[in-house]
């Protein structure tokens, strides 16, 4: 784990402005975007500043945060459209089916049919 960015991290150069993406929310710690490859009408990535591999790496200090993520996903949902309830994913790890190995939670809601979502390859 590195409490740091890192320029070979995807959501750390999004997180940082350096990659573009379509940004919903932002504060000093997290940054949420739409997912480029959408499973669901409303599919959201909530992603903290701060490098995090994955929940495995997350330790107390990292607690606060969690929890206002955790408290944004449904504020969020509502906000860009997810009237009716929403889904939260957090693959974790390789086993886990996370591709870009910097935590963050997947917020999918809006109406059905949703894409399949890939469970890693
Ligand atoms: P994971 O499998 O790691 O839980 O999910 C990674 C997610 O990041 C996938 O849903 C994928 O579509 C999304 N993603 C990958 N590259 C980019 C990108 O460059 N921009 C955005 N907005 N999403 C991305
Ligand atoms: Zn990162």
């Amino acid at each position: 784990m590195a409490d740091t960015t890192s320029a070979s991290c995807l959501f750390c150069r999004i997180a940082q402005r350096q990659a573009p993406s379509r940004v919903v929310y932002e504060d000093d710690e997290v940054i949420v975007f739409h997912d480029i490859h959408p499973a669901a009408p409303v599919h959201l990535l909530l992603v903290p500043k701060q490098h995090i591999d994955s929940l495995t790496e997350a330790s107390s200090d990292q607690q606060l945060l969690l929890g206002k993520m955790l408290l944004l996903a449904p504020q969020l949902a509502r906000e860009q459209g997810a009237t009716d309830g929403f889904r939260l994913i957090v693959n974790n790890g390789r086993g886990g089916g996370q591709e870009v190995l910097h935590l963050h939670f997947h917020v999918l809601g809006g109406p059905r049919p949703w894409r399949h979502m890939s469970v890693g390859r």
